[in-house]
């Protein structure tokens, strides 16, 4: 199964692909978390990366292209994977295309978790992550504990580019260079909306219903 998650920043995308990747036992690719775990490494890929992060603007493609493209060389893409955040633009959705068609292969469902701007930056500045990867909303997805992780018992925190200056530049980013990809996916004949401003629970189980 290659399922590829589109939508707006924050509009729970991440918290989806965790849960079907779990359910489908396929891995998690989000290419937001190689960058950071890269920044937090200190590695040359992560200080790249970082000067457009911290500007809300998107790392270029090249950069992008030649880490997913190794990702998706380990053995646990053999059976697929859920991406979260990849791709961003139409010239990384041609090259994700144009990779599996070398393969006589192809993604399966592009699932576009649909939240309308008015939502976002209330969706963003909510957000809060632990040190373990658990994400969660002070609103839609509490913890059960306010600021603790209920994975780990980790302190939770607010990602950098979560901050209300960044939000602005990265919803411009979205609609400019990401919303095209809606189309591009439904002339292949394989997008599904899902209405994200449902609950967490009712979200997963229209993907559910919709994958199978
Ligand atoms: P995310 O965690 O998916 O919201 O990504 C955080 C930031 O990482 C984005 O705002 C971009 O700066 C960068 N990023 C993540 N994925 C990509 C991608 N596919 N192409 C370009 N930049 C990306």
């Amino acid at each position: 199964m290659k399922i590829v998650m589109l939508g707006a920043p924050g509009a729970g995308k991440g918290t989806q692909a965790k849960q079907i990747a779990a359910k489908y036992q396929i891995p998690h690719i989000s290419t937001g978390d190689i960058f950071r775990a890269n920044i937090k490494e200190g590695t040359e890929l992560g200080k790249k990366a970082k000067e457009y992060m911290d500007q809300g603007q998107l790392v270029p493609d090249s950069l992008t292209l030649d880490l997913i493209m190794d990702r998706f060389s380990k053995d646990d893409c053999a059976n697929g994977y859920v991406l979260d955040g990849f791709p961003r633009t139409i010239p990384q959705a041609e090259a994700l295309t144009a990779a599996l068609n070398a393969k006589n292969d192809k993604l399966d469902f592009a699932i576009n978790v649909d939240v309308p701007d008015s939502n976002i930056v209330d969706r963003m500045s909510g957000r809060r992550m632990c040190k373990c990867g658990g994400t969660y909303h002070v609103k839609y997805n509490p913890p059960k504990k306010e600021g603790i992780c209920d994975l780990c018992g980790g302190e939770l925190y607010i990602r950098d580019d979560d901050k209300a200056e960044i939000v602005a530049k990265r919803l411009d980013s979205y609609h400019a260079q990401t919303q095209p990809l809606i189309d591009y996916y439904d002339a292949e004949g394989i997008l599904k909306n899902v209405d994200g401003t449902v609950n967490v629970d009712v979200v997963f189980q229209n993907i559910c219903s919709i994958i199978g």
